[in-house]
């Protein structure tokens, strides 16, 4: 009975979620099936923007921001593409750079043009880590331009052994480049949540998106690391169509967070984030 009358709440509730994924139907069903069996981690959907968006109204999910990664050098500029032309004004989209291409800065100022609202790292699918020297010229363009980045932030199944972004130099990062806008994916650091709470929750500049905590955040660190960051910097976020945004979005609700900031955490602090005008 408690369920059902939380479903009704999250439902009356704007839910923006700030971490999916989709594919260009071509690709989808190789990379979805590639990638599951590669991290031997289910999914959900097909991968494809048509299904997603059926999904998000299934699911009660107003707005999403799809998080688009250049795996390889080479892709960033058809990543990019296809970000862009999925947009709409409910779809929002962070492009992608790959640091081992050679004119990463131009792509940076063509993500801006095409209007994508950020950028998305994941390490353990670029071979290098967060704080590698390669990486400084990035963050300071992306400091000086304004857009935000999400990184996966902690343990990864694609790469179990080597965490390529520990939450240790997450925060050396975001203290070396404070007008650098982080949000870091999974709390902080899947699977690292006792780091998160000592050693990067409270800064100012460092937004934790919850992609993946119904799955595997114990509830209490996670009521401690959200009362030690502040719930102005803590996004709704699923990691679709590796979890599903309505289970996500239930474990947030089990929180027991008063009204004001559930209404923060699931969608007006990811609009505020990237300046997202409502329509009257
Ligand atoms: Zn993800």
């Amino acid at each position: 009975m408690r369920r059902t009358a939380l479903k009704g709440w999250i439902l009356s509730m704007k839910l923006f979620d700030a971490h999916m994924h989709c594919f260009p139907q071509k690709l989808a069903a190789r990379a979805l099936a590639g990638m599951s069996k590669t991290a031997g981690v289910p999914y959900f959907g097909d991968g494809t923007i048509e299904t997603t968006t059926a999904s998000m109204n299934q699911w009660g999910v107003d707005k999403g921001l799809f998080l688009h990664i250049a795996t390889k050098p080479g892709q960033m500029h058809n990543v990019n593409n296809f970000a862009a032309s999925i947009q709409s004004d409910r779809i929002f989209c962070f492009g992608s750079v790959h640091p081992y291409d050679e004119d990463v800065d131009q792509e940076i100022d063509r993500i801006a043009e095409l209007g994508l609202h950020g950028l998305k790292f994941h390490f353990d699918y670029q071979g290098l880590m967060v704080d590698d020297p390669k990486m400084d010229a990035i963050y300071r363009r992306l400091s000086a331009v304004g857009l935000p980045m999400t990184l996966h932030a902690g343990w990864d199944p694609y790469s179990p052994q080597l965490v390529h972004a520990p939450v240790d130099k997450i925060a050396r990062i975001a203290d070396r480049y404070p007008a650098l806008t982080i949000i870091a994916a999974h709390l902080g650091g899947m699977k690292r949540y006792e780091q998160v709470l000592h050693l990067l929750a409270g800064r100012e500049n460092v937004y934790l998106d919850t992609a993946m905590c119904a799955q595997y955040c114990p509830r209490d660190l996670f009521l401690q690391i959200v009362q030690k960051h502040g719930a102005q910097r803590v996004i709704f976020g699923s990691d679709c169509p590796w979890d599903t945004s309505d289970r996500e979005a239930q474990y947030i609700s089990d929180c027991g967070f008063d009204e004001e900031t559930q209404r923060a955490i699931f969608h007006d602090n990811l609009a505020k984030l990237l300046k997202i005008e409502e329509k009257a």
